[in-house]
């Protein structure tokens, strides 16, 4: 009997020029509407350990690492946050994908201490989500008082020299270039000059829509997260943020031994390589 057996495409890790931490999977102060997170009912603690980043910093190749990103869920509310930002600041710059709520002015202050206290020139870089530059519009997908806490956490960190970029995901398929206009008049209200610099907008996931995608598509010329990243979880080196809970996304257990092949068999990637962007990773 002809079978076939059909394989998944493939992409591979060229270098490793980003690594993500996930601080913790399940714990969060929203519950957004789009988030690509499955809640389960109960709360868990499942903080990533700092033994377990430490042992990851000792094992990955550095030499064209640009930057570590602390995600989540809410990577601020591990209660070991601050120690893990000092120890990942020995290493690069930091990214904290963060919804802010944690952020006043007297954290901001604290944060930019830690950023000076460190002497090898490395900086902190805030990502925060904002879905929409409409107060009501924002707080249907991200919940009620949610517009308000960011954009005082983007005031708290202007005040002490941050430069945070507005991680935006563009739930009503907008045109990019007004989106980001009214982004800027929003900034601009609160006396926050940006540039497009400031602003990483990214298309929607949806769970369980699977696209397909276009038959002429070159898989080694992607340019999708996995192919410069991976993610350290509590469970192990995963290819990208968005499968850290999904075992098609596991590459290994540790960075000992993990695999740079990446088989983009998941309704996600469907989506992901179709637009071929870069979701979780920004250009510095
Ligand atoms: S979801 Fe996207 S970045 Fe993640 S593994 Fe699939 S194709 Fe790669």
């Amino acid at each position: 009997m002809n079978r076939m057996i059909l394989k998944a495409p493939c992409v591979n890790l060229k270098t490793l020029q980003v690594l993500f931490i996930e601080m913790t999977a399940q714990n969060c102060n929203l519950k957004c509407k789009h988030c690509y997170i499955e809640f389960k009912d109960k709360k868990v603690k499942d903080y990533i350990q700092i033994d377990k980043i430490k042992q990851a910093l000792n094992c990955i190749n550095k030499e064209e690492l640009k930057y570590i990103t602390l995600t989540g869920a809410e990577p601020m509310m591990h209660p070991d946050f601050n120690q893990i930002l000092r120890l990942c600041l020995k290493t690069s710059s930091v990214i904290i994908n963060t919804n802010a709520l944690n952020i006043n002015d007297k954290k901001a202050r604290f944060l930019r201490k830690v950023e000076e206290e460190n002497d090898l020139g490395h900086e902190i870089i805030f990502m925060i989500s904002i879905d929409n530059y409409d107060e009501k519009e924002n707080d249907l997908l991200r919940g009620r008082g949610s517009f308000r806490k960011s954009i005082h956490a983007i005031q708290s960190l202007v005040k002490y020299d941050f430069n945070p970029i507005i991680t935006i995901v563009n739930y009503n398929n907008e045109d990019e270039t007004l989106l980001k206009s009214k982004f800027k008049e929003l900034c601009a209200s609160i006396n926050f000059e940006t540039s497009d610099i400031n602003y990483k907008i990214i298309p929607l996931i949806e769970k369980g829509k699977r696209n397909n995608l276009p038959d002429d598509l070159d898989y080694d010329k992607l340019n999708l997260d996995c192919t410069t990243s991976r993610t350290l979880t509590i469970n192990g080196v995963f290819t990208c943020p968005l499968l850290s809970s999904d075992n098609r996304g596991k590459c290994g257990s540790d960075f000992n031994d993990f695999s740079k092949k990446n088989y983009l068999e998941t309704e996600y990637c469907s989506q992901c390589a179709g637009y071929n962007k870069k979701l979780f990773s920004f250009e510095l």
